[in-house]
C-alpha cells in the first residue's frame, strides 16, 4: 500500500481517495436534497451532480485495476473535467443564466481527445498539465459568475468566489509539481510539504463548498423573501413599510447633515371612476404607468413608495420646497399629458408637498402637513400641487421658536396651466 510520510502526518493514497469519494458523495447528497427541497434553484442539481460526478472520479482513481490499461486515468479524468463543468454550470444557473451543456462537457471532450495521442497519455507532465488547466478555467469561470453577481446583497458569495479562487490557484500549482507528486503518491518516496498541503486542500474544498453553496442558496431565499415583504406586487415599488422604514432613515440622515428634504403627497384624482368607467385592470395599469413615470423622474437617493390604493409618496432628499414644487408640477403635468396605448383613459393626480427644514420634522409629523396640503389641492380642482404652510425654525440659544409663514393658496397653482 503506497503511503507518503510527511514530516508531521502520513498520506496514504487508498485511505485519501476514499476520504475523497465520501466526502464527493455526502456533499452531492446534501446539495440534492437541498434541491428537493427547493426545486426553483436548479444550481443545487448542477452542483450536486457535479459532486456525485466527482465521486465517480476520485473512486476510479483510486481504483486503478478497475479499468483496463490507462482507460481509468483517462476516464476518472473526463469525469473529473465533467464536475468542474456542472460546477460552472450551477454557478451561471443561479445567475439566471443560460446554461450550455456542450460547454459543459467540453473540457471533458477536449481531455478525451487528447488521450488518444500516445505521446500525451506517456507524459505525465503534460497531462496534468491538461487537466489543472481545465479544471482551473472551470473553477475561475464559476469565480467570474460570483464576481459579477446580480445580488450585490448576498454575503456567503464572498467565501465561495475566496474559496473558489484559492482551489483554481491550487489546480495550477500542481504543473510544475507534477513528477513530485506521481512520484511520491505512487512510490511513497519522500516529499517536501507540498503532498499533504495539495490533499488537505483538495479535501477542504469538497467538505465546505457544498456548505457555502447551501447557504447561498439560503441566503439568496431569505432576501427574496425580506424584498417581497417591502415590495408593492402591483408596481414594484417600496410598499408602505418599507417607505416608512426608509423614509425615516433618510430625513434622520438629512436633519443630521441639517440639509432640507421635501415630501411630495400624491393622489390620484377621481381614481373610482377610472375603474368604474375603464374597468380595474385599466386602474392597475394606470396605476403602474404612474409609478414608471415618477421612478424614472428621481435621482438615486430620492424615495419613492406606495401607501396604499391609489396614494403614493416621494422623499426628496436635499431638495429645497421651490425645487420640490418644481419637480411635483412637472410629475402633474407629464402625468396628466400621458396616454396609455389601447386606453382611453384620462388620469390626473394632486400633490401635497412639505418640507422637512433642519428642526429635525419627523415622518407621520411631515405626511400630515402634505395630507393637509393635498386636501386642499383636491378642494381647490384637482390636477395641481398645494405646498404645505412652510415653518421656519430658529434655531439661536437652543430655544426653538416657530415662525409659521403661511403660503398663499395663490401657489397652489393649477399645474396644467
Ligand atoms: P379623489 O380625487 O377624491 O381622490 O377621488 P378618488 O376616486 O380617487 O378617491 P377614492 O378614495 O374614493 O377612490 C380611490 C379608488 O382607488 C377606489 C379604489 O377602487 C381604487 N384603487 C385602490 N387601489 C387600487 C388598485 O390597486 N387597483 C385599482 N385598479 N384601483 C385601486
Ligand atoms: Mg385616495
Ligand atoms: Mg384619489
Amino acid at each position: 500500500m503506497p503511503t507518503v510520510a510527511a514530516s508531521h502526518f502520513v498520506v496514504d493514497l487508498p485511505t485519501l481517495f476514499a476520504v475523497t469519494v465520501f466526502l464527493s458523495l455526502t456533499g452531492g447528497m446534501l446539495l440534492i436534497f437541498a434541491w428537493l427541497q427547493n426545486r426553483n434553484t436548479p444550481a443545487l442539481a448542477y452542483w450536486g451532480g457535479g459532486y456525485l460526478i466527482g465521486a465517480g472520479a476520485a473512486a476510479l482513481l483510486g481504483s486503478p485495476g478497475l479499468l483496463p490499461g490507462a482507460w481509468s486515468g483517462g476516464l476518472a479524468n473526463a469525469l473529473a473535467c465533467a464536475a468542474y463543468g456542472m460546477m460552472w454550470g450551477g454557478a451561471r444557473s443561479f445567475e439566471g443564466r443560460r446554461v450550455r451543456v456542450s460547454l459543459l462537457a467540453a473540457g471533458s471532450v477536449v481531455w478525451l481527445v487528447a488521450f488518444q495521442f500516445d505521446g500525451f497519455v506517456q507524459s505525465l507532465q503534460a497531462r496534468v498539465a491538461l487537466l489543472s488547466v481545465i479544471t482551473a478555467t472551470y473553477a475561475l469561470l464559476s469565480a467570474c459568475e460570483l464576481w459579477h453577481a446580480r445580488d450585490r446583497e448576498l454575503i456567503s458569495r464572498w467565501p465561495t468566489l475566496a474559496l473558489v479562487v484559492t482551489h483554481a490557484g491550487f489546480l495550477l500549482a500542481r504543473v510544475p509539481f507534477a513528477q513530485t507528486l506521481a512520484l511520491s503518491l505512487t512510490t511513497g518516496q519522500p516529499h517536501g510539504a507540498i503532498v499533504p498541503v495539495l490533499a488537505f486542500q483538495m479535501l477542504f474544498t469538497t467538505v465546505c463548498l457544498p456548505f457555502l453553496r447551501v447557504a447561498m442558496s439560503k441566503e439568496r431565499a431569505e432576501l427574496e423573501q425580506r424584498r417581497a415583504a417591502l415590495t408593492d406586487s402591483l408596481t414594484g415599488i417600496a410598499n408602505r413599510r418599507a417607505f416608512f422604514d426608509r423614509g425615516i432613515r433618510l430625513l434622520d440622515w438629512a436633519m443630521a447633515d441639517r440639509r432640507p428634504a421635501a415630501l411630495l403627497l400624491f393622489d390620484l384624482d377621481r381614481f373610482k371612476e377610472v375603474n368604474d368607467t375603464a374597468g380595474h385592470q385599466a386602474g392597475d395599469r394606470v396605476l403602474q404607468a404612474f409609478c414608471d413615470l415618477v421612478g424614472t423622474s428621481l435621482r438615486a437617493g430620492d424615495l419613492f413608495g406606495r401607501l396604499g390604493g391609489e396614494e403614493f409618496a416621494c422623499l426628496l432628499a436635499n431638495a429645497s420646497m421651490a425645487q420640490a414644487l418644481h419637480v411635483a408640477e412637472r410629475l402633474c403635468r407629464e402625468f396628466a399629458a400621458m396616454r396609455l396605448p389601447g386606453l382611453d383613459v384620462r388620469a390626473t393626480v394632486s400633490v401635497g408637498v412639505a418640507m422637512a427644514s433642519e428642526a429635525g420634522r419627523d415622518l407621520p409629523t411631515l405626511l400630515a402637513l402634505a395630507d393637509r396640503a393635498l386636501y386642499r389641492a383636491k378642494a381647490d380642482g384637482r390636477n395641481r400641487v398645494a405646498p404645505a404652510p412652510l415653518v421656519l425654525v430658529d434655531m439661536n440659544g437652543g430655544e426653538t421658536s416657530r415662525r409659521t409663514m403661511e403660503r398663499s393658496a395663490a401657489m397652489a397653482a393649477p399645474a396644467a396651466g
